[in-house]
């Protein structure tokens, strides 16, 4: 399995996991999900899960041989799993469980928060695209939107599986584990929720469309960084469009809902002050982002120096106004889309996207051309 982008970066779970000083339960649960980041279980899991959700969707099509023959790509189609009961109160999980609980054709909320917020984000994203980009879907061409719920045990985490095509959501320590949807009232993590993220769901299905169509997956270096400022500009944009927030309304953070409340104004990224966004108590961890190649990390996890491309985003957007997604977000498509850089050829530069961005400004005027200039020099990208 490959390609996998996380909600939140194994490097902010290793800082927890590498303390000393640090409360048992916190530790155990960061080391955990570090566990299954490393995808130690999670290949086989996902496998036996997949096996049975194979059976599911070719038990739907066969309901549907009386249909029109004729191939249609479908519109919106999302499809909720859970494994709400699986394996609760047992080390060994319990794959056999997993339901289709929400979809098309059973439209309905049903009691467990988790399901209906991601079928309900899956949709704002699926219409972002649909309407400001005529993109049907993922693959363009009606993907389903498969989102998994209730991952794992304690698993703090959310992910989008590239190969798979499916996005899995755990419920970390934010869940009362004798009530799998019902929320814990005493967290013992700070991370939680993480189906409650519009952004960062918009995040992890845009991965999905980077990967259709430049051919790469998330990793490491510039081209990771890339990608990853991507996920967040075309994640972000979503959130603001959702709000209808113009650049001077909106509040430039993602991840905001998945730090639980308890830590007032805190989320896992700020496109207005990279490095800023996160101050975890007792040292547990902060935001690593950088707004400057003088800072460049090599190597780094890509989610770091990514804050660097999306500060210049953040410049731009502010000295352009309005709505991010009427201007910016209409040539940031554009660069992916018909730019034809070989995004697995950028051989340590962003010198060439960040061309493109300013060449495609053209046609709305002079004025957005050098906003997007000034933006990626300010930033310390020399165009
Ligand atoms: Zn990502």
């Amino acid at each position: 399995m490959e390609g996998g982008c996380s909600f939140i970066p194994g490097y902010v779970f290793e800082d927890i996991a590498a303390l000393q000083d640090v409360e048992k339960d916190l530790k155990e649960l960061a080391q955990s999900t570090l566990d299954v980041a490393q995808l130690k279980d999670i290949e086989k899991d996902l496998d036996d899960i997949l096996t049975q959700l194979d059976e599911l969707l070719r038990q739907e099509q066969g309901d549907r041989t009386d249909q029109d023959s004729a191939f249609e790509a479908p519109g919106l189609t999302r499809k909720i799993y859970s494994l709400a009961n699986a394996g609760i109160g047992d080390a060994k999980r319990n794959t056999d469980l997993a339901q289709l609980v929400r979809h098309e054709a059973s439209p309905d909320s049903i009691e467990d928060i988790a399901v209906n917020k991601c079928y309900e984000y899956f949709g704002d994203v699926y219409n972002f695209f649909s309407e400001l980009f005529e993109r049907n879907s993922i693959d363009n061409n009606g993907m389903p939107l498969i989102g998994v719920v209730h991952y794992g045990t304690n698993y703090a985490n959310a992910q989008w599986i590239a190969d798979k095509k499916l996005m899995i959501f755990g419920d970390g320590f934010a869940r009362d584990s004798l009530d799998a949807a019902k929320p814990k009232a005493d967290h013992t993590g700070y991370f939680g929720n993480f189906y409650d993220s519009l952004d960062l769901m918009a995040h992890e299905i845009m991965h999905g469309i980077t990967t259709c169509v430049t051919k790469v997956v998330p990793g490491p270096c510039e081209t990771g960084a890339l990608v990853e400022h991507i996920a967040d500009v075309f994640g972000i944009m979503v959130k603001q469009h959702k709000l209808q927030h113009t650049v001077e309304q909106a509040d430039w953070l993602i991840g905001q809902e998945l730090i639980l409340p308890e830590l007032k104004d805190m989320a896992l990224r700020s496109f207005k002050s990279p490095g800023t966004a996160y101050i975890l108590p007792n040292n547990y961890g902060r935001d690593k982002q950088i707004a400057h190649c003088d800072q460049f990390k090599p190597w780094a996890d890509p989610h770091i120096n990514s804050g660097i491309l999306n500060h210049a985003f953040y410049l731009a957007a502010m000295e352009v106004g309005g709505h991010s997604w009427e201007k910016l977000g209409k040539i940031w498509w554009k660069t992916l889309t018909e730019s034809k850089i070989d995004f697995s050829q950028l051989k340590g530069t962003w010198v060439p996207f960040a061309r493109k961005t300013v060449e495609f400004a053209q046609e709305y005027g002079q004025g957005v051309q050098n906003a997007i200039s000034n933006a990626w020099g300010s930033v310390g990208i020399k165009i």
